[in-house]
């Protein structure tokens, strides 16, 4: 259990409440600023407050372990011991080995003992003997002795880190009564965000302050923990979800503990207690990945601005394509924009061209003009990338003769075919099915796969491009724990010339070598009805073009579309990406969709379609009696509408005014547990969704 208050009387029955046997902390696990925000996250997305501590703790705290650094035993020489004689010891030739490893550096740790093949008897007969000194340290991560200097910032670089380190000096002259700030840095791929970062960090580091980097799921990657610890002489640690309970624990009591003045994480992160924090700095700001999809929907970029403001702390958002609601912020002067429109060092941004795909011969979807292009920068020893979407090799398989389309049975959704391993995938509920020999509608057997996967896009260039390395990056390809990063070790020391993958590939990567982008297929972004498409084909189409010509050697984007007068893809081109983002905001406008309005989303699935709908009626029902100012609009099937044999529906609020709609869910929530039709549904509530799943 977790006890936060101590009331003298209580509203719930006696036979509900437990005794308390034992405390196992001897102090607060959250400090107070970090128990404000948990109220807040319990109160902003209607979680139980116990479930939001719960996902904030490391989970062996959950289960009863106390706060406590790990430890472990060196031993060192007893001073006056350092004049041994080794001669002395002929006739112990392990005691020898120790004093002479002892003799050249500090210390043999507990770990280094097996792999010296030294035994614990040796050790003891060492200390018996008053020549060794055994010691319980803490363990801290080590420190890289190789530092690398700062870079000489440019002059646009400067710019910014003076203005938003002026704003820190000016909190700390004022006694921290104004340091919350939210600064938003949109800076063109390669223009040395990173730089900007580093430069204010080591301010930071200068008052012995803590700092919080969030990083997107794919970006933290060891080449990024690399670049920090190379700049930095601390320690540092990295909170992300792969950690082992007990790694993720010590993290979390040595940040705790002020031991670590640098913490480099994924979402979960921003649970991290750092109590001298005096920055946060979420990287990619407009990463979807920083908005949990399941159990407590918080968007961690929302949850580090409420930090920094219950702490009273500087927050920098940077990103090269910013959020429509960042940028909004921005411009309603509640952030403070910053723009950064150069690319660092030598570097240049690449030119983008769109291929028009209409009436042109295709080889497996690649254009005649792409493949020529390849081959241009392929001879001038450039490494190529390709973006697509989506992995396997095809995402139908279709009957020839009567047209039939293979769909999984429990989802509403086709299987994919993969040829790797021969068979169809449902990429919903992962369920798998031997490749059919014959149609299942009319036993014809000319089935053939539709569309265009990774695994397709690789085929066609190995054929086409056979004395070139290929390389294709999925999650198929890198199941494998660690492939990931040892396929971006090789892409980078060149193994491979041609780059093929999904955004995995895509995002945030440096590489230097990479003179060629190439968007194999614009259009499906364009064609999708979610509210962010257009937000998100932007994003990922900037991105993509922004993982090429990051060194010396220009840059060159090819965008294959069959609608190349779409106005977005036009607005794309222009090269600034705030034209976009103002011609977005405007279409926002008129659609009063977020950030010009509030939405929340009920999910509800069950396995009768009508249960589904009749609990998201009832909801409807009441909030049509409270008479407010919110549209219900729906209960609609989901964008997928069944799912691993459940089917799903769904109801979204919008509202103009925040806290209308927050009252609102507050009594609802209260109230859908008495519904009974809550009872053979599994419902949730999403507080500003991202996707409208
Ligand atoms: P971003 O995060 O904005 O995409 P990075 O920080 O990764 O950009 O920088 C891109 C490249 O430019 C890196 O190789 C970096 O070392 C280099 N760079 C950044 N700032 C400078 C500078 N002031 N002078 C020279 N090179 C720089
Ligand atoms: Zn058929
Ligand atoms: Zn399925």
């Amino acid at each position: 259990g977790i006890f936060i208050a101590l009331e003298s009387d209580s509203s719930i029955e006696l036979k509900k409440l437990r005794e308390i046997i034992q405390v196992i902390d001897q102090e607060p696990i959250f400090d107070t600023d970090m128990q404000q925000l948990l109220q807040w996250i319990s109160a902003y997305y209607h979680y139980p407050l116990g479930d939001v501590y719960s996902i904030a703790m490391p989970s062996l705290l959950r289960k009863g372990k106390g706060v406590i650094l790990s430890t472990r035993k060196i031993w060192h020489l007893y001073s006056q011991a350092e004049e041994i004689d080794l001669s002395d010891y002929k006739r112990a030739p392990k005691q020898k080995k120790v004093l002479q490893l002892l003799s050249e550096k500090k210390y043999l740790a507990e770990s280094e003992l097996n792999e010296l093949k030294i035994t614990r008897d040796t050790i003891q007969a060492l200390i018996k003997k008053y020549l060794i000194l055994e010691e319980t340290v803490e363990i801290i991560p080590a420190i890289s002795n190789q530092i690398e200097l700062p870079l000489k910032l440019n002059e646009e670089q400067n710019f910014v880190v003076n203005k938003i380190v002026e704003a820190m000096k000016n909190s700390e002259e004022s006694n921290n009564i104004d340091g919350f700030k939210v600064f938003l840095i949109d800076g063109v791929t390669g223009s040395g965000k990173t730089e900007v970062y580093f430069h204010i960090i080591a301010e930071q580091l200068k008052l012995h302050k803590q700092v919080l980097v969030l990083v997107p799921e794919i970006g933290l990657t060891p080449q990024t923990v690399q670049r920090f610890q190379r700049r930095f002489a601390v320690p540092i640690v990295i909170m992300h979800s792969d950690l082992s309970d007990k790694e993720r624990l010590d993290n979390w009591v040595l940040a705790k503990n002020n031991k670590i003045p640098i913490v480099i994480g994924t979402r979960s992160a921003i649970f991290t207690p750092m109590p001298k924090l005096g920055l946060i700095i979420i990287d990619e700001e407009h990463d979807a990945s920083f908005k949990q999809q399941d159990t407590l929907r918080y968007s961690a970029r929302d949850v580090a601005i409420m930090l920094a403001k219950q702490k009273n702390i500087p927050i920098i958002l940077g990103s090269a394509t910013p959020s429509l609601e960042s940028y909004y912020n921005a411009q309603q002067k509640r952030y403070i924009y910053l723009k950064l429109t150069q690319r660092a060092g030598d570097a240049n941004l690449p030119q983008i061209k769109l291929i028009d795909l209409r009436n042109q011969k295709l080889e497996d979807g690649l254009s005649k003009t792409v493949l020529q292009v390849i081959q241009q920068h392929l001879n001038n020893q450039g490494q190529v990338l390709l973006f697509l979407n989506r992995r396997g090799f095809a995402p139908n398989l279709i009957c020839h003769h009567c047209g039939h389309i293979f769909k999984c049975s429990r989802c509403d959704a086709c299987y994919t075919y993969h040829q790797e391993i021969n068979k169809l995938v449902c990429h919903h509920c992962e369920k798998k099915l031997d490749l059919p020999r014959q149609c299942s509608e009319c036993k014809s057997n000319s089935l053939f796969p539709l569309g265009l996967g990774t695994e397709r896009i690789e085929s066609v260039l190995k054929k086409h491009f056979a004395h070139e390395t290929v390389v294709r990056i999925d999650r198929d390809s890198t199941r494998k724990k660690g492939s990931f990063n040892q396929f971006l070790e090789k892409i980078n020391a060149g193994k491979y010339k041609i780059l093929i993958g999904t955004q995995m590939l895509a995002k945030g990567h440096h590489f230097p070598n990479v003179t060629l982008a190439v968007i194999v297929n614009a259009d499906g972004g364009l064609l999708s009805n979610d509210l962010r498409a257009s937000e998100r084909m932007g994003q990922l189409l900037m991105q993509v073009a922004g993982r090429s010509g990051r060194a010396e050697k220009p840059g060159e984007v090819l965008v294959q579309t069959r609608q190349p007068d779409n106005s977005h893809l036009v607005c794309l081109l222009q090269k600034d990406y705030q034209l976009f983002l103002d011609y977005l905001l405007q279409q926002r406008k008129q659609t009063q969709l977020p950030p010009f309005s509030f939405l929340a989303l009920f999910r509800a699935d069950a396995f009768s379609e009508a249960d589904a709908f009749i609990f998201l009626t009832e909801i409807k029902n009441k909030i049509s009696i409270a008479k407010i100012n919110i549209h219900c609009l729906g209960p609609v099937a989901a964008p997928l509408q069944k799912k691993a044999g459940k089917f799903r529906a769904q109801l979204l609020l919008q509202a103009f005014n925040r806290k209308e709609l927050q009252n609102l869910l507050d009594h609802l929530v209260q109230d859908i547990s008495s519904f009974d039709s809550s009872k053979k549904v599994k419902w949730s509530l999403d507080v500003d969704p991202v996707d409208l799943f």
